[in-house]
Formats: structure tokens, C-alpha cells, sequence
């Protein structure tokens, strides 16, 4: 499964004002006040764009991580949201990035609150996700991908995959063929 870490919450890891280095209090919830300067900062998810792709036999595409973490899981192809990107963007960026391809993205399949462990933080996650259909190109794993496979419902019970709530989705998804 998955590296053994024991990450943290920022509410917990976050201790001192990103403006004037003052102490933070926990006020509840998701936000952080600064004693000194009063400077409130909340914790939000930040969103991902994930991409359910399937062929023509309907087994689901997913990526082999190359790096950690989670280096050797599986996952939908897709990432962080940049700061002036929308989710369709990010999509279509990853989609680039990852498998040198051009995708339409054809709907909306649900979103989970996931974690994402990095530097012994414990980065809350949006993970939205979108069915989407290859458009130009074909499928080849770069970037940070170090194979793509395709796989049915059956196969994914084995699988590797970090994500609680992207297995979900695509055991729903793929319980009734379209
Ligand atoms: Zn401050």
C-alpha cells in the first residue's frame, strides 16, 4: 500500500503569521488567527482535476506514479489546480502533460474531500472529477507517469490506488456500462 507517514494537519503544523511572524491560535473550523497582527488565514481544500477515461472494451485508464509520493499507485490522470486555471484548464493541461493528448471533457462525476500527504503535511484535497474522451492523439505515459494501464471493475479491487474516494467513483460508475 501506500508510504508509511504520519502527516499532519496544518491547523496543527502552522504555528506562526505568514505576514508578520506572529503566534497563530486555532479559532475553530478551518481558521488560523494571528495573535499580533489579528491576520486571519483559513485552511481551504485545494482543488484537483481528475480525468475517468475509458477505451473502447470500457476498462478504465489510470496512471502509474512515477515519483513519491505515492510513487508506484495508481491514480486518474489530473493535478492541482494552478492559480489562474480553471478546472477545465487543468484538465486539459494534464491530459498534455501526462499522456500527450487532447481530451473533451464530457461530465461531471462527483467530488471528494481526500488528503494528499507531501513534506509530512497532510494537504487537503477537492478531488473533482470528470469523464472525459481522447479527442487527438494517442495515450503515452510522460511526465510523471511511469506506465498507464487500463483496467476493469473487477481489476481494480486489486489495485493500488491511494484514493478512497476515487476507487468509489469508479466502482459506481462502472457498475452499469453506458
Ligand atoms: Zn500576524
Amino acid at each position: 500500500m501506500t508510504q508509511a507517514t504520519n502527516p499532519q494537519s496544518p491547523l496543527k503544523l502552522y504555528k506562526f503569521c505568514p505576514k508578520c511572524g506572529g503566534d497563530f491560535t486555532h479559532r475553530g473550523g478551518n481558521h488560523l488567527q494571528c495573535e499580533a497582527c489579528e491576520y486571519s488565514y483559513f485552511v481551504n481544500q485545494a482543488p484537483t482535476a481528475g480525468l475517468v477515461i475509458f477505451d473502447e472494451a470500457r476498462r478504465v485508464m489510470l496512471a502509474k506514479r512515477k515519483f513519491a509520493p505515492y510513487k508506484g499507485t495508481w491514480q486518474s490522470v489530473g493535478g492541482f489546480v494552478g492559480l489562474d486555471e480553471s478546472l477545465e484548464a487543468t484538465a486539459m493541461r494534464e491530459a498534455k502533460e501526462e499522456l500527450g493528448v487532447t481530451v473533451r471533457i464530457e461530465n461531471f462525476l462527483g467530488s471528494f474531500p481526500e488528503v494528499y500527504e507531501f513534506g509530512g503535511v497532510a494537504v487537503p484535497f477537492l478531488a473533482i472529477y470528470f469523464a472525459a474522451r481522447i479527442v487527438d492523439g494517442t495515450p503515452r505515459p510522460s511526465d510523471d507517469v511511469a506506465a498507464i494501464g487500463y483496467f476493469t471493475r473487477e481489476e481494480l479491487t486489486e489495485l493500488d490506488i491511494p484514493y478512497p474516494g476515487l476507487r468509489k467513483i469508479l466502482m459506481d460508475y462502472m457498475k452499469h456500462p453506458q
